[in-house]
């Protein structure tokens, strides 16, 4: 599942990592990408991210396989990360020349490593971004999880990121769907949250979750002590309401399988 909206700060790396975190305390085994040379997601997973740290960066340029650049979070043997590092940064350009610059993540991603990993779900946290990186997060993944802040301009931008699902789906990844979309950093005092929320279910319906993530401290001051709020405060609003999103992935997951 590729977490992506090319806007920044709407809750991509925080949703990637406290739902891979409620997933893994469920018991199932969970893969995070990095895939943002800020390393956001790393850092809040615990993961090493310093310059020269085996991560995603060798990968897409075909030096090291996913195996050798994976690590396990300390937060649960159930939550591997592949690390982004600052090299990341120049992959964009760098991937430029390279063949089928597109599909770098896809073809590394191989049934083999994933079996080996043993792993339930992926997960790819996009940069703010419509670059190379986040098409090869398109191409890699069958499903789009697109989080939408609860703000006045947050719909902005939003035709953009969905007509480039569509030109990778009619070119690049015809297996690939715009499943989930999770409104996050509610702020209930607010009409203008309600707002939004009303108006992106209108459009979107079923595919938007049901659970809101709500506006909490809790959750943003996390990743400053290299944890998810799953562990940082097991009981608080922001915890509860990812685990409720995650159990609504869960269960939309296992429908589809049936
Ligand atoms: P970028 O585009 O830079 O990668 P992003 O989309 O990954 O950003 P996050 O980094 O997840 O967004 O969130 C942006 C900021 O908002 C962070 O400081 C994060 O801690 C904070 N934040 C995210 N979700 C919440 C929430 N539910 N309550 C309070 N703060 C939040
Ligand atoms: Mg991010």
């Amino acid at each position: 599942m590729t977490v992506a909206n090319q806007k920044g700060g709407v809750g991509k790396t925080t949703s990637t990592v406290n739902l891979a975190a409620a997933l893994a305390l469920h018991g199932l085994k969970v893969l995070v990408i990095d895939l943002d040379p800020q390393g956001n997601a790393s850092t809040a997973l615990g993961v090493e991210h310093r310059s020269g740290t085996p991560s995603v960066y060798e990968v897409l340029i075909g030096e090291m396989s996913i195996l050798d650049a994976t690590k396990t979070s300390d937060q649960s043997p159930n939550l591997l990360c592949v690390p982004a590092t600052i090299d990341l940064a120049g992959a964009e350009i760098e991937l430029v020349s390279m063949v089928a610059r597109e599909s770098r993540l896809k073809e590394a991603l191989t049934d083999e490593v994933l079996n080996e990993l043993g792993v339930d779900y992926v997960f790819i946290d996009c940069p703010p971004s419509l670059g190379l990186l986040t098409v090869n997060a398109l191409v890699g993944a069958h499903e789009v999880l697109i989080p939408i802040q609860c703000e006045y301009y947050a719909l902005e931008g939003l035709g953009q990121l969905l007509s480039n699902i569509e030109l990778v789906q009619a070119h690049l990844n015809p297996t690939l769907s715009l499943t989930t979309i999770l409104l996050t950093m509610y702020d209930g005092r607010t009409k203008l949250a309600d707002q939004v929320a009303e108006e992106v279910r209108q459009h979107f319906g079923e595919v938007v979750l049901r659970t809101i993530i709500p506006r909490s401290v809790k959750v943003s001051e996390a990743p400053g002590f290299g944890q998810t709020v799953l562990t940082y405060d097991p009981g608080s609003r922001g915890s509860m309401s990812y685990l409720d999103a995650a159990r609504e992935l869960a269960e939309r997951g296992a429908k589809e399988s049936r």
